[in-house]
């Protein structure tokens, strides 16, 4: 890919991503047509051949690899992840409300969504569906309306003086969005409206039983350019899609020269704690089934490096005294190594030194971010991997504006850069991943 091709294929990839489902969905489908096989959990693997594999787990979240050499050799393996959801607001099981010649929708908050910025925007549903198939079999299908469907407006100022001075938001009765003028007598059908998306692809969900459904509100607005020179790029989602295409592209390029895994995990924004997320045995059990020695496996993961991807934050010209003073990312000024001395990232030294050379072989500029002592730092998967594996660690990501707001903004090259440090970490072939020691 060029760096001219770059924008074009990220604001795709998030633009057809609207839920982590739709992302797995997508990144299996770019590691299909660059060759990587598909792995069944419940299948039995055996001793794998080399060569590019994937496997998902619940839909939303992917592992991918290639083996350059036999799994036995103990040959470290260069990893990369990323997390797939984003914070917002999800479709409650039995959402209609009919209320005041309106029909309305209930949601709850996913994650820690900055919540004013999704008032007054035009929003669409998407996700997952359940559905019964005509010979009575279990269905499962993605959805995306891809139209504005759903609005939650703001109360006006004359109701609310205080608005611009002390806006509180309850998250129960103040974020239930409008779909559709209807008499309380004529209450909105939501499966039908859910049947009709599916008989696009699936004619005979026309008439079928909805059993359940995964379905989240999204900005139907696009991703796009803005600023003079179109130096900045909002939008839905850049945390943490836009490290998910990064780690994507840069395995995609690399050749088949070394041993190499990516993993996608769902459920960063709640913690991690799932069967899918990063606290989970997803990675783990993926190790274990491709070294099944003991021995054999914590030699490779000793050797390894774990470059955990997710969005940093730049400093906000408005409110730069948020910041360290001495630690004050830029847009487009290259992806951020992120430390924390209590370890809610896991980069080290080492590791930070590490990916300094990777971004110095790749030519691009990188920062640091800390945390100001008053402020509580965020966190990643970074750790949390760490911790499970044991696995030498870095916490990198762009730097970006607005964090867990429905549109947020990163500077139009730092993901570019983000995509090469990351290529020289996948191509490297000179120089070992390992970290040294100070005490050798
Ligand atoms: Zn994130």
């Amino acid at each position: 890919m060029q760096a001219s091709d770059y924008l074009n294929d990220l604001f795709s990839y998030i633009d057809r991503s609207p839920t982590a489902y739709h992302a797995v969905a997508n990144s299996a489908a770019l590691l299909r047509n660059h060759g990587f096989n598909r792995l069944r959990e419940a299948d039995t693997w055996g001793t794998l051949a080399p060569g590019s594999y994937y496997l998902t787990r619940d839909d939303s979240s992917l592992i991918a690899f290639t083996l350059a050499h036999s799994s036995q050799t103990g040959a470290p393996l260069r990893m990369a992840g990323a997390h797939t959801d984003s914070p917002g607001l999800k479709i409650k099981p039995h959402p209609v409300r009919m209320r005041h010649g309106c029909a309305q929708i209930g949601v709850e908050v996913y994650g820690g969504a900055l919540l004013a910025p999704w008032f007054d925007r035009p929003l669409s549903i998407a996700g997952r569906v359940s559905w019964s198939g005509s010979d009575g079999a279990l269905r499962c299908s993605l959805i995306d309306c891809q139209r504005p469907l759903a609005v939650i407006p703001s109360l006006a100022i004359h109701f609310d003086r205080e608005a611009n001075d002390k806006k509180c938001i309850n998250k129960q009765t103040d974020l239930m969005p409008l779909v559709a003028l209807s008499p309380e007598t004529e209450p909105l059908d939501f499966h039908a409206l859910l049947r009709d998306e599916l008989a696009g692809r699936h004619p005979e969900a026309a008439q079928a039983p909805i059993l359940a459904f995964d379905l989240f509100l999204y900005d139907a607005q696009p991703l796009c350019r803005v600023g003079l020179h179109g130096e900045f790029v909002t939008g839905a989602r850049l945390d943490n899609l836009l490290s998910c295409h990064a780690i994507l592209q840069a395995l995609v390029q690399s050749g088949a020269d070394q041993n190499r895994l990516i993993i996608l995990n769902d459920h960063e924004e709640v913690g991690s704690l799932s069967a899918v997320g990063a606290q989970g045995p997803f990675l783990q059990s993926v190790l274990e089934r491709l070294y099944p020695d003991t021995g054999l496996r914590q030699q490779v993961i000793s050797g390894s490096l774990f470059v955990s991807a997710d969005n940093g934050h730049a400093v906000h010209p408005n409110f730069a005294a948020k910041h360290d003073p001495e630690h004050l990312p830029q847009l487009n000024s290259g992806p951020v190594i992120k430390t924390n001395a209590n370890q809610r990232y896991a980069t080290n030294s080492l590791t930070s030194a590490l990916f300094r050379r990777f971004c110095a072989k790749a030519g691009v500029p990188c920062q640091q971010f800390v945390m100001r002592n008053d402020l509580t730092s965020g966190s990643t998967i970074g750790p949390l991997t760490a911790a499970e594996l044991g696995v030498s660690t870095v916490d990198v990501g762009v730097p970006q504006l607005a964090m867990h707001s429905i549109r947020e903004t990163i500077g139009h090259l730092d993901g570019w850069y983000l995509l090469r440090a990351l290529a020289a970490f996948f191509s490297e072939e000179d120089q070992d991943i390992r970290c040294p020691e100070a005490y050798p």
